[in-house]
């Protein structure tokens, strides 16, 4: 029966298929022109975030992080850092020697979050992650030790001062009940407390985007912008203290947490978002909320495949029906040079059907146009987010540098080069560089800490 679904479904595709899925995929083209009429309505989306008299009820709410100044490679000292936010938990101790040469050492550890912990009570989440911590650290033998520690959290997050801040809203899957409106740090050290067999000294707490910036910023130290396309999709940068009426002084830099994934929750998206889109969101644990996050992102990129196909058969297919079934993964598989065909094959019938080569073709195109509707997007918001910086240092030209995370961009086959050529395209008189951040977000917090820490010195002196 699958089969004979699926000849019905690609029946209009066997003949110039490549054509028929173009057309009826006509509207997820987006030309230079829609890009940069994004990219400007993202620009009176920053400004919105930033005025105090817009803010509260601007969507993209660029949320201050309180971290002024990126690495500058004479940092030292032993830390330890906690990332959660994506599909897994992550620990990592970090040291960093600078004895001329500045180098760092890592151990790290990492798990799976399962699904009730995601979605059960606050103390639940929060006993797990001192447990999680206290292992580790008993494997690692510092115990006894109270070492500075930074929390890369991946979530958008009221800050008050770099160790205190509370969560705004879950995103992504997660959905742990008495969490929001809460200071994460102030649960974590709770959960601590609660066990009293360790204590640590929580320095920190970054969004993943931050974390990217500063692990970047590491390497490069004109990284001022963390990009993440992954699970969720986000950006941070640095802006003028003078720009950010949330946060009093104007000397200086600090870094934006922009939540650009709030974009368009205000209607402001409603022309370029199809109706696949909104079948998402309405699928999802957070209606009406981070609605270009849910056009972006590897959370909803498969499902948005599925809901095509699906709506390309014009009739129920069961197989498809159950959410879920063709991930994210997937669609960068089925991209691959060599053996995409092969892998959209694969796919096809591991969801029980019995696919042609037309139909495979269809599918390996389908997932080509779902990607490069995504990265576009991001280049629209990214661009933005450049002549941003650019105004702001009075330049004619910009250098400046990307630091990148995410499984999306790093996985997919043709994401990153799209996203790269798009935004050289769009924003001719920026130079851009993309650095991949190898670490991961965990570091970055370790990074921020330690950053923390020179500074601290630095006054102390
Ligand atoms: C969160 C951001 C985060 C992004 C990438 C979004 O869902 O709101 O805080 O940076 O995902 O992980
Ligand atoms: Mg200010």
């Amino acid at each position: 029966i699958a089969s004979r679904l699926l000849a019905y479904f690609f029946k209009e595709l066997n003949h110039d298929q490549v054509q028929k899925v173009d057309q009826y995929l006509y509207h997820m083209h987006l030309s230079d022109e829609t890009l940069l009429d994004i990219s400007k309505r993202f620009r009176k989306e920053i400004e919105k975030g930033l005025g105090s008299t817009t803010h509260p009820t601007a969507a993209v709410k660029m949320l201050p992080t309180f971290v002024r100044s990126t690495s500058d490679g004479t940092e030292h000292g032993e830390f330890l850092a906690l990332d959660l936010g994506g599909t897994n938990f992550c620990m990592l101790w970090v040291k960093v020697t600078d004895n001329g040469l500045q180098k760092v050492e890592m151990e790290n550890q990492i798990y799976a979050i399962p699904e009730d912990i995601m979605r059960g009570s606050d103390t639940e989440l929060f006993d797990h992650i001192a447990e999680w911590l206290a292992n580790f650290m008993d494997k690692l033998q510092i115990k006894d030790k109270k070492l500075p520690l930074g929390f890369t959290f991946s979530f958008p997050c009221r800050q008050t001062k770099l160790d205190e801040s509370f969560l705004v809203s879950w995103t992504k899957g997660f959905k742990s009940s008495g969490v929001e409106g809460r200071d994460v740090v102030a649960l974590i050290r709770k959960a601590i407390q609660r066990r009293g067999d360790f204590d640590i000294d929580i320095v920190a707490v970054v969004n993943d985007t931050v974390g990217t910036m500063m692990t970047c910023g590491y390497d490069d130290h004109n990284c001022e912008i963390g990009l993440i396309v992954g699970t969720g999709s986000n950006a941070c940068y640095m802006e003028e203290m003078r720009h950010i009426d949330m946060v009093e002084g104007d000397e200086g830099q600090m870094c934006i947490n922009m939540e650009w994934g709030a974009f368009g929750d205000d209607g402001s998206l409603n022309d370029i978002r199809t109706e696949f889109d909104q079948e998402i969101d309405m699928g999802s644990l957070n209606l009406g909320k981070q609605l270009f996050e849910k056009v972006i992102s590897g959370m909803y990129m498969g499902e948005l495949m599925r809901f095509i196909l699906v709506k390309m058969a014009k009739e129920e297919l069961p197989e498809l029906l159950n959410t879920g079934h063709f991930e994210t993964k997937d669609i960068s598989d089925t991209e691959g040079e060599k053996d995409g065909i092969r892998k959209a094959r694969e796919v096809l019938m591991w969801l029980g059907m019995d696919p042609t080569q037309e139909d495979c073709v269809a599918t390996h195109q389908i997932c080509q146009i779902v990607s490069t509707h995504s990265a576009s997007l991001c280049t629209a918001t990214l661009a933005a987010v450049l002549q941003r910086i650019k105004e702001n240092k009075s330049e004619e030209q910009l250098r400046s540098t990307i630091g990148v995370d995410g499984s999306v961009y790093k996985k997919h086959p043709h994401f990153a080069k799209h996203l790269h050529k798009t935004v050289w395209r769009l924003v001719p008189d920026c130079y851009v560089c993309f650095l991949r951040s190898e670490d991961g977000s965990g570091k970055g917090a370790a990074m921020v800490t330690a950053v923390a820490y020179r500074l601290a010195d630095q006054h102390r002196a």
